[in-house]
């Protein structure tokens, strides 16, 4: 602006506005009408008004899904789709290539098409912010769900302006601007479609917003909708300690990039348990009892913790692989060991400092993770880096021989990388620095409205490298890219003062974590974990069930002609390590074998020991706030 003449000022600005009369490029803004009254049926209508001009025109579905590093938006659940034009049917066909894109024709003398959709919201659990997410006592609504954009356009260039009617006494909350409220009908200000997709509404029956931070700027909510009453009874000790985690998310990036924050919680039994990032919220979907029992609570107790720190680093600081012009565009996934392996350490970290996990279990936790890790097949041909770029694939992996496959392990081996660097900057500094300064450094900044500052691996590195001097490519390069190694990167917990080890006891966490997801894992004795009912969910290679023939998909229905149960099959492993055998009779389909297994060590759980080194993991896991 300070070098341009005030005259030639107000000639952009005419030829700007001549230009939006005819190009109806920036004109007005995409009305999207939702009714969400039918939710919990599971349906819900659309309606919008597209500005248009006469001509071919393309309409588009979103495909690639911020924070799902995927092409999963739910095509197959648009439905009744009809446009229309001046009053007339236009005709929509389907690209037979791309499966997103729909080509229509605009009739002359009109400058709008209106398009009615309806999407269907599956009863399925599987498929992150596409599975379940409408029950009868509430809703998650992600608006890429429900809508069709121009092709060719960003998404910052589009403007959306959202009316939504909700079913009857039902609240909601959202980072979305609110321009006025009438009943369960509510219009929202008008804002780009990036800033709309990337805040949806959680509303519900059962809602209660919980302030983090009375009377501050910027302002933080805890907004919880439950399948009851009940359910939204978070205890006040519970609450404090989401009052810490902003505290200490604060302490830890002091710079914030957002104007509120909302944690949008949603507790129900019937829907996709997980956690969507976005700048200013979190689409965060656990069980019914998360904020009502202690050890549902401490299973995942990473959940909000991740998700708040991908509004630094994910959101904010975004790969440029991942940093897409609209939902067209196909993401590139090579920098997730950063975007999800860097939060997945700050969220385990942040969920220490702020005390909604004790350090004690923190480590115990750690021993879990480090023990998959450390039993991974694949290692011998699927380096880390593969299952980042192939992130969009591995999502939706099977769990059957992914010891094998290999799974999404840039984000817990990426969790490990991280721990080694923290030590590592830790040790060349002899403890004036840690990777809290590359947090402030990388992801700092000044404060303000949502951002995107996209990177490229060599600012990881150079920011690292202002903090300690390091062979810092060659660190990440040896972790990311190596094959043929068995073992997991464990640097990091043993100069944190720490090795894993395998005890006859399974800890606390192991407990907790078995009673949740109602498994059985006897992974580092014999090789298997199991459902309840003893069927197969996979097998270690290397271990004896394995060798003996057992595979994932069979069921094991008897040890030693004992009936399965998870403790009959602890109690014959241990009578094994004193002469006994172990022999498991499984049924694969309609056929029984009995497979003598060779095995004579008892049971064994991962836990993590003292080493020599000084115990850098518990200084890590302390609160910076006051
Ligand atoms: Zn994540």
């Amino acid at each position: 602006m300070t070098n341009m003449s005030q005259r030639s000022f107000l000639r952009i600005l005419i030829l700007a506005a001549q230009f939006s009369f005819t190009a109806g490029a920036f004109a007005a803004p995409i009305t999207l009408r939702i009714d969400a009254t039918e939710a919990p049926r599971k349906m819900y209508h659309a309606e919008l008004t597209i500005p248009a001009s006469p001509g071919p025109m393309t309409l588009f579905y979103p495909k690639w899904i911020p924070g799902e590093h995927a092409p999963t938006g739910p095509i197959t659940d648009l439905s009744g789709l009809r446009i229309t034009s001046g009053g007339q049917t236009v005709v929509w066909k389907r690209d037979s290539v791309e499966m997103f894109a729909f080509h229509i024709t605009v009739p002359q003398g009109t400058s709008a098409v209106n398009v009615k959709l309806d999407f269907l919201s599956t009863p399925d659990a599987a498929g992150f912010s596409s599975a379940a997410s409408a029950t009868s006592e509430l809703a998650i609504l992600s608006w890429n769900q429900m809508v069709l954009y121009p092709r060719g356009k960003t998404s910052d260039e589009l403007e959306v302006t959202v009316q939504l009617r909700l079913p009857e006494d039902w609240k909601f909350g959202t980072a979305l601007p609110v321009a006025r409220k009438n009943g369960n009908s509510i219009e929202f200000k008008t804002v780009s479609l990036t800033t709309l997709v990337d805040s949806p509404v959680l509303a519900g029956r059962h809602f209660r917003r919980i302030e983090l931070t009375p009377g501050e700027t910027p302002a933080h909510y805890l907004e919880v909708a439950a399948d009851s009453d009940e359910a939204v009874n978070a205890p006040a000790e519970l609450i404090e300690k989401y009052r810490k985690l902003v505290r200490e998310a604060k302490a830890l990036f002091v710079a914030r990039h957002y104007r509120e924050y909302h944690f949008l919680l949603a507790l129900s039994d019937q829907i996709g348990h997980f956690g969507l990032e976005h700048h200013e919220s979190s689409d965060d979907q656990a069980r019914e009892n998360y904020l009502t029992d202690a050890t549902s609570n401490l299973v995942g107790a990473t959940l909000l913790p991740h998700e708040y720190v991908h509004s630094w680093n994910g959101k904010y600081r975004r790969p440029e692989g991942l940093a897409t012009r609209d939902y067209e565009e196909p993401m590139r996934g090579d920098l997730l060991w950063v975007y999800e392996g860097l939060t997945e350490y700050l969220g385990w970290v942040l969920a220490a400092r702020s005390g909604l996990v004790s350090a004690d279990l923190s480590r115990q936790f750690l021993a879990l993770t480090a023990a998959i890790l450390d039993n991974r097949a694949g290692r011998d041909w699927r380096s880390l880096a593969d299952t980042a770029v192939a992130a969009q694939l591995l999502y939706d992996a099977r769990s059957d021989w992914e010891s094998s496959r290999r799974g999404v392990d840039f984000y817990d081996e990426g969790l490990l990388i991280w721990l080694e660097a923290d030590t590592i900057i830790r040790k060349q500094t002899q403890g004036r620095k840690s990777l809290d300064d590359f947090c402030r450094a990388f992801h700092g900044g000044p404060s303000g409205p949502p951002r995107v500052k996209p990177y490229a691996f060599e600012s990881v590195t150079e920011t690292l490298n202002g903090i300690a001097a390091y062979d810092w490519k060659g660190f990440f390069d040896a972790r990311l890219n190596r094959t043929g190694t068995d073992r997991a990167p464990l640097g990091g917990i043993e100069a944190g003062g720490y090795h894993l080890a395998y005890v006859e006891q399974p800890s606390e966490a192991e407990k907790d974590a078995e009673q949740i997801r109602q498994m059985t894992n006897v992974a580092y004795s014999i090789g298997l974990r199991l459902n309840q009912d003893g069927s197969i969910v996979d097998v270690l290679p290397e271990m004896a069930a394995a060798k003996a023939g057992i595979g994932p998909g069979m069921k094991l229905v008897a040890i030693n002609e004992r009936k399965y149960a998870p403790d009959v099959l602890r109690e014959e492993i241990r009578n094994a390590k004193k002469g006994g055998t172990l022999d498991l009779l499984v049924a694969n389909g309609k056929a029984f074998s009995t497979y003598k297994l060779n095995y004579h060590d008892g049971e064994k759980y991962p836990v993590l020991e003292r080493n020599a080194q000084p115990p850098l993991l518990d200084e890590i896991l302390k609160p910076l706030a006051r």
